[in-house]
């Protein structure tokens, strides 16, 4: 077979110079890809649009001996709430960064693609906080790193006592167990009922979640060290953000 059909969200674009592109696609049927697609920077070019970063496209991949190539492709979904907004497009950049972390190459994952896919489409108008952190959460689970929310995770027995979350313990700690990690951060049973219901609600249900600020705060902490540690990586976007929060004082909280 050398044409293969793909739906797929452009992640990445790189020029290539002679107008052509590199193209990292997080794709529904064959996860993280790479493609060449040739001759798409030119003004000319009627595929354009449909390879820009963010946007959703059916593309028809013609496979090469070393690398695949774009033979065709429509832009089907372009976000068009982001053109112009940066605190959108910082929260999307951060979105895909994570994708792009959290998976190898050539390793599908439908239930991660669609969790995408929604995210970018309820952050036109939902809370864009909230949508992030549970799109973190969600997406560590997908990728094997569920945190332990129900027990201890060093003990396994109920969480009671002063609460820990432990990133390198993969969860909570129980009172007698914060111990058991000294990078433990402090945690409470109000985190955690949260970071449960961010974990298995759908997103388009956070509206109905009040959380205030030092909590959100909080969440983003636990979540970030948490993804950090299993990640093994800063993300680029998440500083950026916080650069973007520190700089703007008080706007997007
Ligand atoms: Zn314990």
């Amino acid at each position: 077979m050398k044409l293969y059909k793909t739906e797929a969200l452009v992640l990445r674009a790189r020029d290539c110079g002679g107008g052509d592109k590199l193209l990292i696609l997080y794709s529904r049927e064959f996860g993280k890809i790479k493609v060449m697609a040739h001759g798409v920077s030119k003004p000319s070019s009627r595929k354009r649009g449909a390879v820009q970063l963010f946007t959703r496209t059916n593309f028809l991949i013609h496979r090469g001996r070393n690398l695949d190539s774009v033979s065709q492709c429509e832009g089907v979904e372009m976000f068009s709430y982001l053109r112009g907004d940066l605190e959108k497009i910082s929260y999307a950049s951060y979105l895909f960064e994570l994708v792009d972390a959290f998976t190898p190459e050539g390793e599908a994952s439908e239930p991660l693609f669609l969790l995408l896919l929604t995210t970018l489409r309820l952050m036109a108008t939902e809370d864009l906080e909230l949508l992030a952190r549970a799109f973190e959460i969600k997406a560590a689970g997908y990728s094997g790193y569920n945190p332990v929310l129900e027990t201890c995770a060093n003990c396994q027995g109920p969480l009671a006592g002063r609460l820990c979350f432990s990133p390198s313990l993969g969860g909570s700690l129980c009172g007698a167990c914060g111990s058991a990690d000294p990078e433990a951060l402090p945690c409470n049973r109000g985190l955690v009922e949260n970071l449960k219901v961010l974990l298995r609600w759908h997103p388009s249900r956070l509206r109905q979640l009040k959380v205030d600020r030092q909590t959100r705060d909080q969440l983003k902490k636990l979540l970030h060290e948490y993804l950090i540690y299993h990640l093994e990586q800063e993300f680029k976007s998440a500083a950026f953000l916080n650069r973007f929060r520190a700089g703007s004082a008080g706007s997007y909280v």
